[in-house]
């Protein structure tokens, strides 16, 4: 099966397989028609297929010649539809049976099943829609807060590729000039001008934005996947009950941690629309033949993945060597000092912490008994870590490592363009480099053909889409 023939009419069942109100069964092609002629019989004798219209019917099984479902089928003609090509939808009852059945009648009338993603990759491959708005209608199926959401579709609608496309046409705009220039005197040295005038377009144009954009790559990020923060201290510091306290409102999804990370639980809520994934680690215990080290290095393979470590401490104990261990696995990462249990009487103060630990990290004193206290902590982190991500506007944002990754070699080349252009001798040079910078804006948007990297892409997605 060769996945960019077009010739094919493909389908596959839309909607996910189980009891529901309706179930989807999508065609694509150029035999889309003709198969639901062969399957789907019209309530009322005139059945003209007009395009984008709903009829009402049944499917049949002619071989049977037995009534399958009642249904609704739409026929959308080509170009304006998902894929640009034909494009039959059958709204059925959803029900394993059922969908199956259709499914099994509309490959036999002579469509083939899809493949992950396939519907998605025709509307690609047919220039309905570039690489990046693909990767959108993954990130907007996949969203989980608001924040994510507004993002894919900004990203849905262009904003990106409209940006990444202008920046080729500045630099196609630059490359015919610098072609000029080495045409019309051979050497830039001899003309120094035109090169000043070379570079601050380069820079102003191409050089600046794109660097600029990279660099709140990070804040991007925090936007579509959320921020991570993982809790950490000695056992009964209070980690289970701030997680569940944070919990308690907002909610978004709960997906317990599988297998062999047993010992850490993951969940996640909303804070100013922007998902919060916590990971809350079982804690370094002290056993007779010391500190445990399972314990310890669970907990810090979590610190590896998270963006902000809350470290609890119970303020109303002494402190003891397993705070001295638990501090020494996240001195290194971004931390917050979180003085827990200030409803009891305290032992230990936010100067002892100064003192014995030597971090600066910010300390909160906490009690996950006092909502006030909790609120207070909420405010903190969207302060701290939130108001830059949501401040920063959409129109600076990366969508995703990937393009991140284009942008990187983009202007790295550029960089070097700029090099080549100050020495006033490496017209032709630059102008390799400005070509090189180009290919890798339009590998974003999926004009540079790159089998593997459509394949990555459309690997994500689930079938039917
Ligand atoms: P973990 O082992 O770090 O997850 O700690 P837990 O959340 O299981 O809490 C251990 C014990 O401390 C429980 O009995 C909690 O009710 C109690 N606890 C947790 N936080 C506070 C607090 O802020 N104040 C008081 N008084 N008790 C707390």
């Amino acid at each position: 099966m060769d996945i960019d023939s077009l010739e094919e009419t493909i389908c596959a069942i839309a909607t996910p397989v189980g009891e529901g109100g309706i179930g989807i069964i999508r065609v694509s092609g150029s035999e889309a028609s003709a198969i639901a002629r062969r399957i789907f019989q019209p309530r009322h004798a005139a059945f003209p297929l007009e395009s984008h219209r709903l009829y009402y019917g049944s499917i049949r099984d002619p071989a049977a010649d037995q009534v399958v479902d009642e249904v609704l089928l739409s026929f959308m003609a080509a170009p304006r539809t998902y894929t640009r090509e034909d494009v039959v939808e059958v709204n059925c009852h959803s029900g394993y049976a059922v969908l199956n059945r259709i499914l099994q009648l509309v490959l036999q009338a002579g469509a083939r099943l899809a493949g992950p993603g396939e519907f998605t990759r025709r509307a690609f491959l047919n220039g309905r829609i570039d690489l990046s708005q693909a990767e959108a209608v993954i990130d907007l199926i996949r969203s989980q807060s608001e924040q994510g959401l507004l993002l894919a579709n900004r990203m849905l609608q262009g904003d990106f590729s409209r940006r990444t496309e202008s920046w080729c046409d500045s630099i196609l705009g630059l490359q015919a000039e610098l072609e000029a220039a080495i045409d019309f005197c051979e050497d830039l040295e001899d003309e120094p001008s035109d090169s000043l005038a070379l570079l601050t377009r380069l820079q102003e144009e191409v050089l600046g934005p794109l660097a600029e954009v990279l660099n709140h790559y990070e804040e991007g990020r925090i936007l579509r996947e959320g921020l991570t923060i993982v809790l950490v201290g000695r056992p009964n510091v209070g980690k289970s009950s701030l997680l569940n306290a944070l919990l308690r409102k907002d909610r978004a999804i709960v997906t317990p941690f599988p297998g062999t990370t047993r010992d850490v639980i993951e969940d996640s809520f909303l804070l100013s629309g922007i998902l919060v994934r916590v990971l809350d680690t079982a804690g370094i215990r002290r056993k007779a033949d010391g500190i445990e080290s399972l314990g310890i290095e669970r907990t810090f393979q979590s610190v590896e993945e998270a963006d902000v470590v809350l470290w609890l401490i119970d303020g109303s104990q002494p402190l003891t060597e397993e705070d001295d261990a638990v501090f020494a696995g996240i001195a290194a990462k971004s931390h917050v000092m979180l003085l827990n249990k200030a409803d009891l009487p305290a032992k230990v103060s936010a100067k002892d912490l100064r003192e014995h630990f030597g971090s600066n990290a910010p300390i909160l004193g906490l009690s996950v008994l006092i909502p006030d206290r909790i609120q207070g902590l909420r405010d903190f982190l969207t302060e701290t870590f939130l108001r830059n991500p949501l401040e920063m506007g959409h129109s600076m944002i990366v969508p995703n490592l990937r393009h991140k990754e284009c942008l990187e070699r983009a202007l790295e080349a550029l960089l070097r363009a700029r090099d080549l252009l100050r020495t006033g001798a490496y017209g032709e040079l630059a102008t390799i480099e400005l070509v090189a910078a180009r290919r890798q804006l339009q590998s974003i948007l999926g004009q540079v053909r790159d089998d593997d990297v459509l394949d990555r892409v459309f690997a994500q997605f689930c079938i039917g889409k």
